[in-house]
Protein backbone atom coordinates (compact mmCIF):
# COMPACT_ATOMS: atom_id res chain seq x y z
CA UNK A 1 0.00 0.00 0.00
CA UNK A 2 1.30 3.45 -1.10
CA UNK A 3 1.43 6.10 1.24
CA UNK A 4 -1.13 8.14 -0.77
CA UNK A 5 -3.52 5.37 -0.20
CA UNK A 6 -3.73 5.18 3.42
CA UNK A 7 -7.61 5.41 5.27
CA UNK A 8 -8.07 7.49 7.86
CA UNK A 9 -10.98 6.60 10.65
CA UNK A 10 -13.00 9.46 11.34
CA UNK A 11 -11.83 9.53 14.78
CA UNK A 12 -10.06 13.48 15.04
CA UNK A 13 -11.81 13.51 17.78
CA UNK A 14 -9.92 16.27 20.35
CA UNK A 15 -9.55 18.38 16.87
CA UNK A 16 -13.28 18.51 16.21
CA UNK A 17 -14.22 19.07 20.05
CA UNK A 18 -11.56 21.88 20.36
CA UNK A 19 -12.87 23.44 16.82
CA UNK A 20 -16.73 23.31 18.37
CA UNK A 21 -15.28 24.81 21.06
CA UNK A 22 -13.84 28.16 19.28
CA UNK A 23 -16.76 28.85 17.79
CA UNK A 24 -19.02 28.00 20.81
CA UNK A 25 -16.43 31.60 22.33
CA UNK A 26 -17.31 33.04 18.93
CA UNK A 27 -20.95 32.82 20.20
CA UNK A 28 -20.40 34.02 23.38
CA UNK A 29 -18.94 37.55 22.73
CA UNK A 30 -20.77 40.75 22.84
CA UNK A 31 -19.71 42.47 19.40
CA UNK A 32 -21.18 45.62 20.78
CA UNK A 33 -18.90 46.04 23.63
CA UNK A 34 -15.83 45.32 21.99
CA UNK A 35 -16.27 41.67 22.17
CA UNK A 36 -16.20 41.36 25.51
CA UNK A 37 -17.31 38.05 26.18
CA UNK A 38 -20.34 36.53 28.10
CA UNK A 39 -19.49 34.52 31.68
CA UNK A 40 -22.91 33.01 31.68
CA UNK A 41 -25.24 31.55 29.54
CA UNK A 42 -28.72 31.23 31.20
CA UNK A 43 -31.32 28.49 30.11
CA UNK A 44 -33.64 29.00 32.93
CA UNK A 45 -36.01 30.48 33.58
CA UNK A 46 -35.47 32.59 30.87
CA UNK A 47 -32.88 31.85 27.97
CA UNK A 48 -30.38 34.62 27.66
CA UNK A 49 -26.52 35.48 27.64
CA UNK A 50 -25.52 37.73 30.56
CA UNK A 51 -22.56 39.85 31.73
CA UNK A 52 -20.56 39.46 35.17
CA UNK A 53 -17.66 40.02 37.07
CA UNK A 54 -15.87 37.28 35.58
CA UNK A 55 -15.95 38.77 31.92
CA UNK A 56 -12.47 40.38 32.01
CA UNK A 57 -10.00 38.44 34.06
CA UNK A 58 -11.13 34.88 34.21
CA UNK A 59 -13.30 35.10 30.42
CA UNK A 60 -11.01 36.45 28.55
CA UNK A 61 -7.63 34.53 29.93
CA UNK A 62 -9.80 31.58 29.61
CA UNK A 63 -10.10 32.42 25.95
CA UNK A 64 -6.88 33.37 25.21
CA UNK A 65 -5.37 30.23 26.51
CA UNK A 66 -8.19 28.34 24.53
CA UNK A 67 -7.17 30.37 21.35
CA UNK A 68 -3.46 29.33 21.71
CA UNK A 69 -3.40 26.17 22.57
CA UNK A 70 -6.16 24.90 20.95
CA UNK A 71 -4.67 26.51 17.22
CA UNK A 72 -2.00 24.23 18.06
CA UNK A 73 -4.45 20.96 17.82
CA UNK A 74 -6.45 22.41 14.74
CA UNK A 75 -4.88 24.81 13.21
CA UNK A 76 -7.76 27.36 12.77
CA UNK A 77 -6.72 30.84 11.92
CA UNK A 78 -10.01 32.43 11.83
CA UNK A 79 -11.39 34.83 14.29
CA UNK A 80 -8.09 36.92 14.74
CA UNK A 81 -9.98 39.76 14.89
CA UNK A 82 -12.01 38.15 17.92
CA UNK A 83 -8.54 37.05 19.56
CA UNK A 84 -6.98 40.35 19.36
CA UNK A 85 -9.95 42.20 21.24
CA UNK A 86 -10.08 39.19 23.74
CA UNK A 87 -6.39 40.40 24.41
CA UNK A 88 -7.03 43.90 24.45
CA UNK A 89 -9.37 43.28 26.90
CA UNK A 90 -7.40 41.12 29.09
CA UNK A 91 -3.97 43.53 29.13
CA UNK A 92 -6.45 46.21 30.20
CA UNK A 93 -8.85 44.34 32.65
CA UNK A 94 -7.39 44.78 36.59
CA UNK A 95 -6.29 41.53 37.55
CA UNK A 96 -7.46 42.18 41.30
CA UNK A 97 -10.55 42.54 40.78
CA UNK A 98 -11.31 39.42 42.27
CA UNK A 99 -8.11 37.36 43.84
CA UNK A 100 -9.21 34.24 41.46
CA UNK A 101 -8.75 36.45 38.61
CA UNK A 102 -5.11 37.12 38.90
CA UNK A 103 -4.26 33.47 39.09
CA UNK A 104 -6.06 32.56 35.10
CA UNK A 105 -4.76 35.72 33.77
CA UNK A 106 -1.09 34.78 34.60
CA UNK A 107 -1.62 31.27 33.12
CA UNK A 108 -2.42 32.93 29.58
CA UNK A 109 0.17 35.47 30.11
CA UNK A 110 2.57 32.51 30.33
CA UNK A 111 1.04 31.03 27.33
CA UNK A 112 1.46 34.42 25.49
CA UNK A 113 5.35 34.16 26.54
CA UNK A 114 5.64 30.80 25.87
CA UNK A 115 4.04 31.51 22.36
CA UNK A 116 6.07 34.29 21.98
CA UNK A 117 9.20 34.76 24.00
CA UNK A 118 9.52 38.45 22.83
CA UNK A 119 10.60 41.63 25.16
CA UNK A 120 7.03 42.61 24.90
CA UNK A 121 5.29 39.49 26.27
CA UNK A 122 7.93 39.08 28.71
CA UNK A 123 7.64 42.36 30.62
CA UNK A 124 3.95 42.03 30.77
CA UNK A 125 4.53 38.51 32.63
CA UNK A 126 7.22 40.12 34.69
CA UNK A 127 5.10 43.05 36.09
CA UNK A 128 1.80 41.38 36.77
CA UNK A 129 4.51 38.62 39.08
CA UNK A 130 5.18 42.01 40.62
CA UNK A 131 1.41 43.00 41.18
CA UNK A 132 0.73 39.28 42.51
CA UNK A 133 3.79 39.43 44.86
CA UNK A 134 2.67 42.94 46.31
CA UNK A 135 -0.97 41.37 47.13
CA UNK A 136 0.78 38.49 49.01
CA UNK A 137 1.81 38.45 53.31
CA UNK A 138 4.93 37.06 54.52
CA UNK A 139 6.28 34.52 56.61
CA UNK A 140 9.63 33.91 57.68
CA UNK A 141 9.14 31.17 54.69
CA UNK A 142 5.76 31.19 53.45
CA UNK A 143 3.30 33.84 52.13
CA UNK A 144 -0.41 33.45 51.44
CA UNK A 145 -3.37 35.71 50.23
CA UNK A 146 -5.71 34.80 53.59
CA UNK A 147 -4.97 31.82 56.37
CA UNK A 148 -7.90 29.52 57.23
CA UNK A 149 -9.23 29.77 60.65
CA UNK A 150 -6.75 27.69 63.44
CA UNK A 151 -7.20 24.31 63.30
CA UNK A 152 -9.56 24.40 60.02
CA UNK A 153 -9.20 21.10 57.77
CA UNK A 154 -10.90 20.52 54.84
CA UNK A 155 -11.17 17.02 56.02
CA UNK A 156 -12.70 17.19 59.11
CA UNK A 157 -14.90 20.58 58.11
CA UNK A 158 -15.42 21.21 54.68
CA UNK A 159 -17.04 23.29 52.69
CA UNK A 160 -19.49 23.33 49.97
CA UNK A 161 -21.74 25.59 47.81
CA UNK A 162 -18.84 28.32 48.53
CA UNK A 163 -15.46 28.46 47.54
CA UNK A 164 -14.12 31.61 49.48
CA UNK A 165 -13.20 29.70 52.62
CA UNK A 166 -10.58 27.85 50.33
CA UNK A 167 -6.89 29.48 51.03
CA UNK A 168 -5.93 27.40 47.32
CA UNK A 169 -8.54 29.20 45.21
CA UNK A 170 -5.96 32.11 44.74
CA UNK A 171 -2.88 30.77 44.89
CA UNK A 172 -3.75 27.01 42.44
CA UNK A 173 -3.00 28.53 39.55
CA UNK A 174 -0.28 30.87 40.36
CA UNK A 175 2.11 28.22 42.12
CA UNK A 176 1.16 25.78 37.83
CA UNK A 177 2.15 28.90 35.95
CA UNK A 178 5.08 30.02 38.39
CA UNK A 179 6.35 26.60 37.95
CA UNK A 180 6.07 26.53 33.83
CA UNK A 181 7.65 29.97 33.73
CA UNK A 182 10.63 28.50 35.79
CA UNK A 183 11.04 25.44 34.00
CA UNK A 184 11.46 28.04 30.91
CA UNK A 185 12.91 30.85 32.28
CA UNK A 186 14.87 30.31 35.67
CA UNK A 187 15.13 33.19 38.28
CA UNK A 188 16.31 32.67 41.68
CA UNK A 189 13.41 35.29 42.76
CA UNK A 190 11.05 33.67 41.15
CA UNK A 191 11.88 30.37 42.68
CA UNK A 192 11.98 31.68 46.25
CA UNK A 193 8.09 33.07 46.05
CA UNK A 194 6.89 30.28 44.30
CA UNK A 195 8.57 27.70 46.81
CA UNK A 196 7.26 30.09 49.64
CA UNK A 197 3.51 29.19 48.21
CA UNK A 198 3.68 25.86 48.23
CA UNK A 199 4.76 25.80 51.79
CA UNK A 200 1.75 27.71 52.93
CA UNK A 201 -0.30 25.05 50.47
CA UNK A 202 1.10 22.06 52.21
CA UNK A 203 1.92 22.99 55.83
CA UNK A 204 -0.76 25.93 56.45
CA UNK A 205 -3.60 26.34 54.42
CA UNK A 206 -5.46 22.93 55.83
CA UNK A 207 -6.52 21.63 52.47
CA UNK A 208 -4.29 18.25 51.93
CA UNK A 209 -3.15 16.39 55.38
CA UNK A 210 0.32 14.54 55.33
CA UNK A 211 -1.39 11.66 52.97
CA UNK A 212 -2.24 14.19 50.31
CA UNK A 213 -6.23 13.76 50.93
CA UNK A 214 -8.62 16.47 51.49
CA UNK A 215 -12.37 17.20 50.71
CA UNK A 216 -14.75 20.52 49.27
CA UNK A 217 -14.59 22.07 45.85
CA UNK A 218 -11.45 20.76 43.33
CA UNK A 219 -11.63 23.53 40.66
CA UNK A 220 -13.49 26.39 42.35
CA UNK A 221 -11.80 26.21 45.93
CA UNK A 222 -8.80 25.51 43.61
CA UNK A 223 -7.54 22.77 45.70
CA UNK A 224 -6.91 20.48 42.34
CA UNK A 225 -5.36 23.39 40.82
CA UNK A 226 -2.99 23.56 43.54
CA UNK A 227 -2.55 19.81 43.97
CA UNK A 228 -1.35 20.33 40.06
CA UNK A 229 0.56 23.29 40.84
CA UNK A 230 2.50 21.82 43.62
CA UNK A 231 2.77 18.03 41.20
CA UNK A 232 4.77 20.43 38.88
CA UNK A 233 6.55 22.12 41.40
CA UNK A 234 7.48 18.90 43.26
CA UNK A 235 9.13 17.55 40.39
CA UNK A 236 10.86 20.32 39.09
CA UNK A 237 12.52 20.47 42.65
CA UNK A 238 12.92 16.27 42.80
CA UNK A 239 11.59 17.56 46.52
CA UNK A 240 10.86 13.57 47.58
CA UNK A 241 8.33 15.14 50.60
CA UNK A 242 5.96 16.72 48.57
CA UNK A 243 6.04 13.85 45.39
CA UNK A 244 4.99 11.96 48.20
CA UNK A 245 2.34 13.74 49.65
CA UNK A 246 1.05 14.56 45.60
CA UNK A 247 0.95 11.00 44.84
CA UNK A 248 -1.48 10.81 48.14
CA UNK A 249 -3.53 13.13 46.59
CA UNK A 250 -3.63 11.65 43.36
CA UNK A 251 -4.63 8.40 44.22
CA UNK A 252 -7.09 10.02 46.59
CA UNK A 253 -8.40 11.78 43.82
CA UNK A 254 -9.00 8.83 41.66
CA UNK A 255 -10.71 7.03 44.29
CA UNK A 256 -13.34 9.57 43.89
CA UNK A 257 -14.03 10.28 40.31
CA UNK A 258 -15.66 7.67 37.53
CA UNK A 259 -13.55 5.81 35.61
CA UNK A 260 -14.60 7.65 32.81
CA UNK A 261 -13.83 10.62 34.17
CA UNK A 262 -16.61 12.58 36.40
CA UNK A 263 -14.60 14.46 38.73
CA UNK A 264 -16.49 15.77 41.47
CA UNK A 265 -16.33 19.81 42.22
CA UNK A 266 -17.64 19.04 45.70
CA UNK A 267 -15.43 16.22 46.76
CA UNK A 268 -17.16 14.77 50.08
CA UNK A 269 -20.27 16.18 49.07
CA UNK A 270 -23.55 13.45 49.30
CA UNK A 271 -24.75 14.81 45.90
CA UNK A 272 -22.06 16.64 44.69
CA UNK A 273 -21.90 17.51 40.51
CA UNK A 274 -18.69 17.57 37.87
CA UNK A 275 -17.44 21.00 36.45
CA UNK A 276 -15.42 20.43 33.23
CA UNK A 277 -12.61 22.77 34.82
CA UNK A 278 -12.58 19.98 37.55
CA UNK A 279 -12.05 17.21 34.76
CA UNK A 280 -8.97 19.34 33.18
CA UNK A 281 -7.18 19.57 36.18
CA UNK A 282 -7.23 16.05 36.84
CA UNK A 283 -6.62 15.24 33.55
CA UNK A 284 -3.47 17.55 34.54
CA UNK A 285 -2.48 15.95 37.31
CA UNK A 286 -2.39 12.35 35.81
CA UNK A 287 -0.55 13.66 32.71
CA UNK A 288 2.17 14.70 34.92
CA UNK A 289 1.77 11.91 36.89
CA UNK A 290 2.18 9.60 33.89
CA UNK A 291 5.05 11.51 32.52
CA UNK A 292 6.81 11.45 36.27
CA UNK A 293 5.86 8.90 37.86
CA UNK A 294 3.89 6.27 35.96
CA UNK A 295 3.19 5.24 32.28
CA UNK A 296 0.45 3.20 33.43
CA UNK A 297 -1.66 6.48 33.99
CA UNK A 298 -1.90 7.49 30.38
CA UNK A 299 -4.48 4.77 30.19
CA UNK A 300 -6.26 6.54 32.91
CA UNK A 301 -5.96 10.23 31.05
CA UNK A 302 -7.31 8.14 27.61
CA UNK A 303 -10.41 7.45 29.56
CA UNK A 304 -11.20 10.51 31.25
CA UNK A 305 -10.63 12.27 27.08
CA UNK A 306 -12.73 9.67 25.57
CA UNK A 307 -15.67 9.83 27.98
CA UNK A 308 -16.29 12.19 30.14
CA UNK A 309 -14.15 15.32 28.95
CA UNK A 310 -15.93 14.81 25.54
CA UNK A 311 -19.17 13.82 26.12
CA UNK A 312 -19.50 17.03 29.06
CA UNK A 313 -19.81 19.31 25.83
CA UNK A 314 -23.17 19.71 24.57
CA UNK A 315 -22.88 18.31 21.58
CA UNK A 316 -25.91 16.78 20.88
CA UNK A 317 -28.32 19.02 18.83
CA UNK A 318 -30.99 16.74 19.51
CA UNK A 319 -30.90 16.73 23.45
CA UNK A 320 -30.16 20.48 23.13
CA UNK A 321 -33.92 20.46 21.79
CA UNK A 322 -35.31 18.11 24.63
CA UNK A 323 -33.87 20.82 27.16
CA UNK A 324 -35.99 23.60 25.18
CA UNK A 325 -39.04 21.14 24.78
CA UNK A 326 -38.71 20.08 28.10
CA UNK A 327 -39.06 23.38 29.99
CA UNK A 328 -41.60 24.43 27.28
CA UNK A 329 -38.77 27.40 26.20
CA UNK A 330 -40.92 29.59 23.43
CA UNK A 331 -38.46 29.34 19.84
CA UNK A 332 -38.14 32.64 19.03
CA UNK A 333 -35.49 34.41 17.47
CA UNK A 334 -33.42 35.20 21.08
CA UNK A 335 -34.04 32.10 22.38
CA UNK A 336 -32.44 30.55 19.32
CA UNK A 337 -29.59 32.55 19.52
CA UNK A 338 -28.82 31.24 23.01
CA UNK A 339 -29.46 27.66 21.89
CA UNK A 340 -27.07 28.41 19.21
CA UNK A 341 -24.52 29.17 21.50
CA UNK A 342 -25.11 26.84 23.78
CA UNK A 343 -23.50 24.43 21.49
CA UNK A 344 -20.35 23.45 21.92
CA UNK A 345 -20.12 24.89 25.82
CA UNK A 346 -19.13 22.75 28.60
CA UNK A 347 -21.42 21.55 31.58
CA UNK A 348 -20.52 22.93 34.82
CA UNK A 349 -22.63 20.75 37.01
CA UNK A 350 -23.21 17.39 34.84
CA UNK A 351 -23.83 14.17 36.76
CA UNK A 352 -22.02 11.02 35.39
CA UNK A 353 -24.67 9.92 33.35
CA UNK A 354 -25.86 13.08 32.32
CA UNK A 355 -26.20 17.43 31.86
CA UNK A 356 -29.55 18.30 32.90
CA UNK A 357 -28.69 19.19 36.21
CA UNK A 358 -28.39 22.81 37.43
CA UNK A 359 -29.27 23.83 34.01
CA UNK A 360 -30.21 27.65 34.83
CA UNK A 361 -26.69 28.76 33.69
CA UNK A 362 -23.89 27.31 31.96
CA UNK A 363 -20.69 28.95 32.69
CA UNK A 364 -18.27 30.28 30.34
CA UNK A 365 -15.05 28.85 32.10
CA UNK A 366 -15.93 25.41 31.41
CA UNK A 367 -15.81 25.97 27.84
CA UNK A 368 -11.78 27.32 28.30
CA UNK A 369 -11.27 24.61 30.52
CA UNK A 370 -12.98 22.13 27.79
CA UNK A 371 -10.62 23.22 25.33
CA UNK A 372 -7.48 23.05 27.55
CA UNK A 373 -8.27 19.66 28.40
CA UNK A 374 -8.45 18.41 24.85
CA UNK A 375 -5.23 20.51 24.29
CA UNK A 376 -3.12 18.70 27.73
CA UNK A 377 -4.18 15.25 26.04
CA UNK A 378 -3.49 15.90 22.20
CA UNK A 379 -0.22 17.39 23.90
CA UNK A 380 1.07 14.09 25.34
CA UNK A 381 -0.27 11.63 22.51
CA UNK A 382 3.14 11.15 21.39
CA UNK A 383 6.89 12.51 22.91
CA UNK A 384 10.45 12.14 22.11
CA UNK A 385 12.69 11.16 24.85
CA UNK A 386 16.61 10.78 24.29
CA UNK A 387 15.87 8.42 21.26
CA UNK A 388 13.03 6.78 21.52
CA UNK A 389 9.21 8.19 20.23
CA UNK A 390 6.64 7.03 22.82
CA UNK A 391 3.42 6.70 21.30
CA UNK A 392 1.57 7.05 25.00
CA UNK A 393 -2.18 7.17 23.93
CA UNK A 394 -3.59 6.31 20.64
CA UNK A 395 -5.64 9.14 19.39
CA UNK A 396 -5.33 10.33 15.89
CA UNK A 397 -2.67 13.24 15.43
CA UNK A 398 0.90 14.35 13.34
CA UNK A 399 3.88 14.83 15.11
CA UNK A 400 7.43 15.65 13.53
CA UNK A 401 8.30 11.76 14.19
CA UNK A 402 5.58 9.70 13.49
CA UNK A 403 1.36 9.99 12.29
CA UNK A 404 -0.58 8.33 14.93
CA UNK A 405 -4.47 6.56 13.47
CA UNK A 406 -6.46 5.88 15.94
CA UNK A 407 -9.00 3.15 15.32
CA UNK A 408 -10.98 2.95 18.78
CA UNK A 409 -13.89 2.51 19.85
CA UNK A 410 -14.32 0.93 16.32
CA UNK A 411 -11.42 -1.27 16.08
CA UNK A 412 -8.83 -1.99 18.42
CA UNK A 413 -6.42 -0.84 16.44
CA UNK A 414 -3.78 1.67 15.79
CA UNK A 415 -1.70 2.81 12.70
CA UNK A 416 1.32 4.27 13.51
CA UNK A 417 3.25 5.88 9.91
CA UNK A 418 7.06 6.83 10.35
CA UNK A 419 8.23 10.26 9.93
CA UNK A 420 11.51 9.99 11.88
CA UNK A 421 11.55 7.59 14.37
CA UNK A 422 14.14 4.88 14.28
CA UNK A 423 12.71 3.32 17.61
CA UNK A 424 9.40 3.75 18.76
CA UNK A 425 7.60 2.51 21.85
CA UNK A 426 3.66 1.90 21.78
CA UNK A 427 1.77 1.99 24.62
CA UNK A 428 -1.03 -1.33 24.36
CA UNK A 429 -3.93 -0.75 26.50
CA UNK A 430 -3.85 -2.95 29.38
CA UNK A 431 -7.01 -4.60 29.20
CA UNK A 432 -5.72 -5.78 25.30
CA UNK A 433 -4.61 -9.99 26.03
CA UNK A 434 -0.92 -10.09 25.07
CA UNK A 435 -1.28 -13.27 23.52
CA UNK A 436 -3.84 -11.61 21.17
CA UNK A 437 -1.59 -8.32 20.42
CA UNK A 438 -0.32 -8.51 16.73
CA UNK A 439 1.91 -5.80 14.66
CA UNK A 440 2.88 -5.78 11.31
CA UNK A 441 5.36 -3.75 9.61
CA UNK A 442 4.73 -2.57 5.73
CA UNK A 443 2.02 -5.69 5.67
CA UNK A 444 4.60 -7.97 7.09
CA UNK A 445 3.68 -9.61 11.03
CA UNK A 446 6.52 -8.78 13.19
CA UNK A 447 7.44 -9.92 16.74
CA UNK A 448 5.50 -8.56 19.76
CA UNK A 449 8.44 -7.37 21.86
CA UNK A 450 6.99 -5.78 25.39
CA UNK A 451 9.45 -3.62 26.47
CA UNK A 452 7.57 -3.65 29.99
CA UNK A 453 3.77 -4.09 30.55
CA UNK A 454 3.14 -0.66 29.19
CA UNK A 455 4.64 -0.55 25.54
CA UNK A 456 5.96 -2.85 22.91
CA UNK A 457 8.94 -1.67 21.34
CA UNK A 458 9.19 -1.09 17.87
CA UNK A 459 12.94 -0.63 16.10
CA UNK A 460 15.09 -0.54 13.05
CA UNK A 461 12.08 1.62 11.83
CA UNK A 462 12.51 3.92 8.40
CA UNK A 463 11.31 6.65 6.61
CA UNK A 464 7.53 6.09 5.45
CA UNK A 465 6.99 2.39 7.51
CA UNK A 466 3.61 1.44 7.90
CA UNK A 467 3.26 -0.67 11.39
CA UNK A 468 -0.25 -1.52 12.34
CA UNK A 469 -1.01 -2.65 15.80
CA UNK A 470 -4.23 -4.75 16.60
CA UNK A 471 -5.62 -6.41 19.84
CA UNK A 472 -9.18 -7.33 20.29
CA UNK A 473 -11.84 -4.62 21.90
CA UNK A 474 -12.88 -5.92 25.14
CA UNK A 475 -16.50 -4.99 25.67
CA UNK A 476 -18.20 -5.76 28.71
CA UNK A 477 -20.61 -4.00 31.25
CA UNK A 478 -18.94 -3.13 34.26
CA UNK A 479 -21.03 -1.77 37.39
CA UNK A 480 -19.58 1.56 39.03
CA UNK A 481 -20.65 2.95 41.94
CA UNK A 482 -19.57 7.08 41.28
CA UNK A 483 -20.60 9.66 43.61
CA UNK A 484 -22.79 7.35 45.61
CA UNK A 485 -25.04 6.05 42.95
CA UNK A 486 -24.83 3.11 41.18
CA UNK A 487 -24.31 2.56 36.97
CA UNK A 488 -23.48 0.18 34.86
CA UNK A 489 -20.85 1.57 31.92
CA UNK A 490 -20.75 -0.23 28.90
CA UNK A 491 -16.95 -0.19 27.91
CA UNK A 492 -15.98 -0.63 24.18
CA UNK A 493 -12.46 -0.93 24.83
CA UNK A 494 -11.24 2.62 26.61
CA UNK A 495 -14.82 4.18 25.38
CA UNK A 496 -18.06 4.07 27.27
CA UNK A 497 -20.76 3.34 24.62
CA UNK A 498 -23.63 3.51 27.01
CA UNK A 499 -24.65 4.36 30.50
CA UNK A 500 -27.54 3.29 32.70
CA UNK A 501 -29.73 4.49 34.08
CA UNK A 502 -29.49 6.78 31.31
CA UNK A 503 -30.28 10.51 31.78
CA UNK A 504 -33.41 11.59 31.21
CA UNK A 505 -33.84 15.55 29.47
CA UNK A 506 -29.86 15.68 28.46
CA UNK A 507 -28.57 12.19 28.79
CA UNK A 508 -24.82 11.54 27.95
CA UNK A 509 -22.81 8.23 26.67
CA UNK A 510 -25.69 7.90 23.90
CA UNK A 511 -23.52 6.76 21.56
CA UNK A 512 -24.83 3.66 19.13
CA UNK A 513 -22.92 4.52 16.41
CA UNK A 514 -19.76 3.61 18.19
CA UNK A 515 -21.40 0.24 18.78
CA UNK A 516 -20.43 -0.68 14.93
CA UNK A 517 -17.76 -2.57 14.04
CA UNK A 518 -17.20 -1.15 10.70
CA UNK A 519 -15.45 1.73 10.80
CA UNK A 520 -16.14 5.05 9.72
CA UNK A 521 -13.29 6.08 7.21
CA UNK A 522 -12.84 9.89 5.84
CA UNK A 523 -13.59 10.07 2.12
CA UNK A 524 -11.20 12.65 1.39
CA UNK A 525 -7.77 10.67 0.79
CA UNK A 526 -5.96 14.06 2.49
CA UNK A 527 -4.31 13.57 6.11
CA UNK A 528 -6.50 15.62 8.13
CA UNK A 529 -4.74 18.27 10.55
CA UNK A 530 -1.41 17.44 8.86
CA UNK A 531 0.07 20.75 9.78
CA UNK A 532 -0.36 20.17 13.47
CA UNK A 533 2.59 18.60 14.71
CA UNK A 534 3.02 20.51 18.24
CA UNK A 535 4.76 23.38 20.38
CA UNK A 536 5.77 26.01 20.71
CA UNK A 537 3.25 25.77 23.67
CA UNK A 538 2.91 22.71 26.22
CA UNK A 539 1.73 22.60 30.09
ZN1 LIG B 1 -15.80 25.93 35.02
Amino acid sequence: MSLNEIQRPDTYILQETIARGIEAIISRLDYEKDCLPHFALYILPEPHLGHDIWDNGDMCARYTDAFVLGRQVTGITDYQREELAINNILYQCDPYQHPFMATRVLIAFVDKYLQEPGEINKKRLDNLISIIKTNMTYEKDYAYYFKPPEGWSSLKEPVFGNFLPYPTYPIGGIILALTRYLESVYSDEIDEFTGKLVKFVVDHSGIFNEDGHYFGHTHSGGVLTAAVGVTRWAFFKKDARLINMMKGAFEWTLKHCGSWGWVPDGLGEPNGSCETCSITDALHFILLMAKHNHPAYYEIAERYARNQLIENQFNNSKNIDNIWKHYNIPNNSYNEKVKKALYGNWAAWSKPNCLDNALNMVEGCCLGAGIRGCFLVWDKIVEKKDDTVYVNMSFSRNSPWVEIIGYQPYEGRMDIIVHDAEKIMARIPSWADKKDVQISINNTAVDVNYENEIYVKLTGLRKNDHVIIQYPLKCEIIPETVNGAEYLAEWRGDTVVGINPKGSIYPIFEREHMKENNTPILISNTQPYKSQVGGPVFW
